[in-house]
């Protein structure tokens, strides 16, 4: 490939000076406010992509693919990529920059605000890969948007935030395991790949990242619940008042919910009622999520 002044770029991502040198030719400044750290280092998204386990079978969604340094990657590999870019500067660059692929289709748009049911209806058959690396100011949004509208998905592998990459892997009892653990852990298997220093990007965020894995089931769901509306209900009222007992923290939640029904409820699935909610794990909260449904339903 070849920039402005024609000289030739024969790999697939780009180096510092390459990307340096992009960024100079569009007149691009990189927007704090949009997460735009850009990834220079080829070691990193080989490693990225190998953990996605591209084949020509394979259909992926990247979130955010900045000057296209990853999506080249990507399209090398993968039968088709659809990008999602919120940054209008950037499509510019993407023409030039992702000329020779003709697998990629950019889309200029907000993926918060996208209908995922409408662009897998049209963009995509079956189940999507999604390979990213995230803007870090809207990380958790997306994961959970991903998680919530139930697409189907096969994998997701995406460079985060250090910290966030261990919210969503942590277990019971410490302070990273929250809400977005269980919903990342209810529908997926993650594992943690790499964690990553910040001078592999462009500007240097101040903060380490991660890449992590989540491994979809095909069914959807790793655990079956009756309710998962109710599931999501109970862990927002356990974790909202992580200070408070169970007990405490659901009469706050569930208030239709008779206290005495309440502490039956916990005692038939052998919840100590004094416990906080972050000490239980994700198959407790599905048991006790069963409970409340069949007595309050
Ligand atoms: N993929 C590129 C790379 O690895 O170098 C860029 C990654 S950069 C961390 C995040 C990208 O997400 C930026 O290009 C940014 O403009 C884009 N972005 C930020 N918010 C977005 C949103 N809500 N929807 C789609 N793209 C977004």
């Amino acid at each position: 490939m070849k920039t402005k002044d024609g000289r030739e770029f024969m790999s697939d991502g780009y180096t510092l000076s390459e990307t340096r040198e992009i960024l100079k030719e569009f007149g691009i400044k990189p927007s704090k406010g949009l997460g735009q750290n850009f990834l220079t280092d080829k070691n990193i998204l080989a490693k990225m992509v190998a953990a996605a386990e591209l084949s020509r079978h394979d259909q992926v969604l990247e979130i955010g693919p900045g000057i296209g340094t990853l999506t080249r990657t990507l399209a090398a590999r993968a039968g088709k990529v659809v990008a999602v870019e919120i940054d209008r500067r950037l499509v510019p660059v993407l023409g030039h920059t992702l000329k020779h692929c003709d697998n990629v289709e950019v889309i200029n748009a907000d993926i918060l605000t996208l209908d995922l049911g409408s662009l897998w209806k049209g963009h995509f058959t079956g189940r999507v890969k999604v390979v990213a690396n995230l803007p870090y100011y809207v990380t958790s949004p997306i994961i959970m948007k991903l998680l919530e509208e139930n697409v189907p998905l096969d994998r997701i592998v995406v460079m985060v935030q250090k910290e966030v990459a261990q919210r969503m892997n942590a277990g019971p009892g410490g302070k990273d395991y929250g809400a977005l653990s269980i919903a990342v852990q209810y529908r997926t298997r993650p594992s943690v790949i790499a964690e990553i220093p910040p001078t592999v990007f462009v500007p240097t965020p101040k903060v380490a990242s991660a890449i992590i894995r989540l491994d979809v089931q095909e069914t959807g769901v790793r655990y079956a619940v009756k309710d998962e509306r109710l599931l999501f209900r109970l862990v927002r009222a356990a974790f909202g008042q992580r200070r408070k007992t169970l007990m405490n923290a659901l009469g706050s939640g569930f208030p239709e919910v008779d206290r005495k029904d309440l502490a039956k409820i916990l005692e038939g699935c052998g919840i100590d009622p004094r416990r906080r909610g972050e000490t239980l794990s994700i198959e407790e909260f599905c048991l006790l999520a069963d409970c409340i449904y069949e007595k309050t339903m």
